[in-house]
């Protein structure tokens, strides 16, 4: 008797929830109806999820921080990344990207690239909304398509983003160090004045 009582419980508590309570964003945890009437309405979108990567500037967009170092689309699984490194007029290459290609249609949304790039410069991103009439046109992203701010970053997964930066601060701060460091070692001592002869 107990059980069926309880079991009626629940089964008023889920109709309150559906029809007569407001909704609330985490109906799927507090119950009640669960289907989500999309685009209309939207679950809010946790930090953790990821889908497609997008490359991190710092202010402005010729302060790309990828160098172009190859790693992330020597790991990507199913290699849908290709990337030819810039050059200046004398042919020397630069350490930035000049292309800078993901294809969204192979792109599995496993998140290597980001866990592999070493200079926090590709991270996976929240959009997934990027359908389009045509497939080569719309889901291969070259780099310029790719770029977004560190404030974008910042806004969709913030812990992350304080983790890094702190990270990053305090690397740039023991690389300083080690800078001056090796600046003084190479310094010219101060040549010891000759003794006075008796
Ligand atoms: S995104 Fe990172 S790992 Fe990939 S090429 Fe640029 S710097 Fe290297
Ligand atoms: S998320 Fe995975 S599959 Fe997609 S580009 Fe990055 S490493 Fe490749």
């Amino acid at each position: 008797m107990l059980g069926v009582l309880r079991g009626m419980g629940i089964t008023l508590k889920n109709f309150l929830a559906s029809y007569v309570l407001p909704r609330r964003p985490d109906s799927l945890e507090t119950g009640g109806i669960v289907t989500v009437q999309y685009p209309e309405e939207r679950l809010p979108e946790k930090e953790n999820f990821r889908n497609f990567p997008f490359l991190v500037f710092d202010g402005t967009v010729d302060n790309i921080r990828c160098v172009s170092c190859d790693i992330c689309a020597k790991e990507c699984p199913p290699k849908c990344i290709y990337i030819v490194r810039d050059t200046d007029s004398e042919g020397k290459p630069l350490k930035r990207p000049k292309v800078f290609d993901i294809d969204f249609t192979v792109c599995m949304n496993c998140g290597i690239c980001e866990e592999a790039c070493p200079f926090d410069a590709i991270f996976m991103d929240h959009e997934f909304e990027i359908g389009g009439p045509e497939r080569q046109k719309s889901l291969v992203y070259h780099r310029d398509d790719l770029l977004k701010s560190t404030a974008h970053f910042q806004k969709i997964r913030p812990t992350d983003f304080a983790a890094i930066e702190e990270r990053r601060k305090k690397d740039a701060e023991k690389k300083a160090a080690a800078q001056a460091t090796v600046q003084a070692a190479a310094q010219p001592k101060p040549q010891t004045p000759p003794s006075p002869q008796p």
